[in-house]
């Protein structure tokens, strides 16, 4: 661990007491060897990979004796059947007798210091699940630490890792090499290392304020690398200026192909930590190809911030996955990427799915998100977005809206721990125009009035889809603008796209 800045300049700067104590509790954590270490040794022709470990000496580790991994995550579930050949020691590196209570689930004869075992990263049967999990493939492939390190149910979160591979191959991630190539990880759970071979060279930004993005590309695809950089650049500006902040001062963006093949015109994504990670079948048309490229990117990049950005806990994924979507549309229309056309048909499906979707209050929906409702809470999501935004933009004369909205709860909640659900319901609840909202379609199970919500804005419903009035008024065509009607002009190249 280097020290930052030197300890004698710590020591006499006019607040020694700031510096003096983190610098203190570093020291003393590194060198006293305290910190969790792992070593990840890849087998990419294989497929699998050892990897070898200790747990921190802390209490806990002195106290614990079982030695759990991830068991699913997302829709992925039996992960611990991957796990083979488990062995752990004690600290004196005596070996200790471990038994499998489930696969991924080990109790040993005392608490274990040291661990090692072997893996197998096939890439999983479901292509969809492909962003959510480990795996190695032909072209490389995804370290995603919580699934492979036994830090289940343990306060552990820092490791020092270092990872091993084949000649030819190179990690990419969100963290710096240290001297000896170690990676210093804060949060595991958060921790996403793509293998890449050596000869990848990632799109390279950085923001007005600083933030250093890459990309990492691999695969081919009908977009081109410039068009890559270009949009990654566009949405990464408009987002720090909506929250008004950079997301962190790294992050990683990684566009595969599906490691098992196939799946064209499918996608899936998550964001994790500071590390995107979108994994795709390309499309038959470049035009496709570019408008999915930059409406995956207006999703993901948006979480960076929001839940990513924040200590928010609890299920309120209807609020963060239902702005992510609305954000996304809002800004593919300011950036003149999409029409708005395209907004209101987005919008008109998603109160196709809405109509199809049981009653229920959108909390009670959340909560069940991966068993099966996942579409109907996002639809619902978006068109509460929406409603909100519409509600408050209406009521303020344009001082109030979602972009204000979002803002504001990234800024007061970046390192408040609270609950999501409560302190958004309790954000709602101060403004009279977002009260009933909240109250009858987030708490209670009234469906939302199509008819009603865009009407300010001078969206109205025909019974299928959102149209706009003929005429908008003044006060319509403010709330409009906000929404990024007529910015299509801006960009022509894309106004005929779909
Ligand atoms: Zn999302």
């Amino acid at each position: 661990m280097p020290v930052r800045g030197g300890v004698s300049t710590g020591f006499t700067l006019k607040r020694p007491i700031i510096w003096v104590f983190p610098l203190i509790l570093q020291l003393f954590t590194f060198a006293a060897g305290q910190a969790a270490e792992a070593e990840i040794r890849v087998d990419l022709e294989a497929r699998r990979a050892l990897i070898s470990g200790s747990f921190s000496q802390s209490e806990e580790t002195a106290a614990k004796s079982n030695l759990s991994f991830l068991l699913s995550i997302a829709s992925v579930d039996r992960l611990g059947e991957r796990i083979d050949g488990l062995r752990a020691f004690d600290h004196d590196g005596a070996e200790l007798s471990v038994r499998q209570l489930i696969a991924g689930e080990y109790l040993a004869a005392k608490p274990p210091q040291r661990f090692s075992f072997g893996v197998r990263l096939e890439p999983p049967a479901n292509r969809l699940a492909s962003p959510h999990v480990s795996w190695l493939g032909k072209e490389g492939g995804l370290l995603m630490l919580g699934d492979l390190l036994p830090f289940e149910g343990r306060r552990e979160r820092s490791a020092r890792l270092k990872v091993i591979l084949p000649r030819g191959w190179r990690t990419v991630s969100v963290y710096s090499a240290e001297a000896d190539g170690s990676l210093k990880i804060d949060d595991v759970s958060r921790a996403v290392i793509a293998v890449v071979r050596e000869n990848t060279q990632p799109i390279k930004f950085r923001s007005k304020r600083g933030a250093a993005y890459e990309m990492l590309v691999t695969g081919e695809w009908q977009f081109t690398r410039a068009d890559a950089e270009e949009m990654l650049g566009e949405i990464a500006e408009e987002y720090e200026k909506l929250f008004d902040r950079d997301p962190a001062e790294n992050v990683l963006v990684n566009i595969l192909p599906f490691p098992q093949g196939g799946g064209v015109g499918e996608w899936a994504a998550e964001t994790r930590g500071q590390t995107v990670t979108i994994v795709s079948g390309d499309t038959p048309f470049k035009t496709q190809s570019v408008q999915r490229l930059h409406e995956q990117l207006r999703h993901e990049l948006f979480h960076l911030w929001l839940p990513n950005g924040v200590k928010l806990t609890g299920n309120y994924d209807w609020f963060y996955e239902g702005a992510a979507l609305y954000h996304s549309l809002k800004t593919g229309t300011r950036l003149g990427r999409i029409t708005f056309a395209n907004f209101l048909e987005t919008l008109s499906q998603a109160a196709a799915i809405d109509a199809r979707m049981p009653a229920g209050s959108l909390l009670d929906a959340s909560a069940g998100r991966w068993r099966g409702n996942t579409t109907g809470v996002y639809a619902r999501g978006i068109l509460t977005a929406f409603a909100l935004d519409v509600a408050m933009q209406d009521a303020s004369r344009g001082k109030r809206s979602m972009d204000l909205f979002v803002r504001r709860l990234y800024a007061e909640n970046r390192e408040r721990e609270a609950d999501g659900n409560a302190t958004i319901l309790r954000m709602l609840g101060e403004m009279a125009e977002t009260t009933p909202l909240a109250e009858r379609h987030i708490k209670g199970s009234e469906r939302l009035d199509m008819a009603k919500i865009g009407l300010a804005a001078g969206v109205a419903w025909d019974g299928r889809r959102f149209t706009l009035t003929e005429k908008p008024s003044g006060r319509q065509r403010a709330i409009l603008r906000d929404l990024g009607y007529n910015s299509e002009r801006r960009r022509p190249r894309y106004q005929n796209e779909k």
